[in-house]
């Protein structure tokens, strides 16, 4: 697969052109913003382990029938993605109140909820990602009635699924946030879950411990956040190969092994 030109470069991906005007790459950099772009980092080896999380977890969905945008991973950053016009909402699924919830409504921090809750943010940094109802999204035509219900069907599903998988390495779902994107397939438009599932976009508590494994231990200045990402990757069974040796050693080998040749 060959890669072309840059289409786009967001905070934490870029997406390529390839020859093919349907797929495209997304690459995952190591760069780290929080707070609307306030805060800056770069985390050496945090792209290598959020491209084979995702891909663990979306193929994972694949499989019990939630249609993606993952083709294939093609290397240690980049995978091939279905091209989709992305719906300009973050769909925002919630198990347990923390973050900007607790803030905003005054809730206890870890208060359990009785059913999970999806909150619609309108995808635009300048404005901050603001909190949006469902009412809005129909009144400015961002999405419609029929692509909303079936975005809903999938969201229960994935965070069912998601809360049991995670529920099995001993890790609670707190929650997450999705994008979903549109797509023509067989001459019918669809509506297919897209973007990345991974440490960066899911609060992952331990079970035991509660132990941070996500990316507020950037957000909360916690440190250790590959160790973290790492931990949530052995547990899924991606990093087995190579279990004695971290993301940032991965990413120092493959650089190492570019250059030989
Ligand atoms: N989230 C995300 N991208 C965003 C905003 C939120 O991936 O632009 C995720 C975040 O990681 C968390 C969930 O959505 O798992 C809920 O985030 P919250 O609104 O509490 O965000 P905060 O303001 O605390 O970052």
């Amino acid at each position: 697969m060959k890669k072309g030109k840059k289409l786009y470069e967001g905070k934490a991906k870029i997406i390529y052109a390839t020859q093919d005007k349907d797929l495209v790459i997304q690459y995952f950099k190591d760069d780290a913003t929080a707070f609307n772009n306030q805060k800056k980092s770069t985390i050496e080896g945090k792209g290598v382990l959020n491209n084979r999380i995702s891909e663990h977890i979306l193929s994972n969905l694949s499989q019990i029938g939630i249609q993606n945008h993952l083709v294939k991973r093609l290397n240690m950053r980049e995978q091939v993605i279905k091209l989709v016009e992305i719906i300009p909402i973050e769909f925002v699924v919630r198990n347990v109140a923390t973050g900007s919830l607790v803030k905003r409504l005054g809730i206890e921090d870890g208060t359990v909820l009785k059913e999970p809750l999806i909150e619609y943010c309108l995808k635009d940094d300048t404005l901050g990602d603001p909190l949006i109802a469902e009412e809005h999204i129909y009144a400015f035509e961002w999405a419609n009635k029929k692509e909303i219900e079936q975005v809903k069907k999938m969201i229960l599903r994935i965070n069912d699924f998601m809360i049991g998988m995670f529920r099995g390495i001993g890790i609670k779902l707190i929650d997450f946030k999705l994008e979903f994107g549109r797509i023509k397939m067989n001459g019918k438009n669809e509506v297919i879950l897209a973007d990345e599932i991974s440490p960066d976009t899911c609060r992952l508590w331990d079970s035991i411990t509660e132990k941070k494994l996500d990316k507020d231990r950037f957000r909360k200045d916690l440190g250790d956040l590959i160790p973290a990402y790492t931990e949530v990757a052995k547990r899924l069974g991606i990093l087995h190969e190579q279990s004695n040796v971290s993301a940032v050693n991965v990413t120092k080998l493959s650089s190492v092994k570019k250059k030989i040749k």
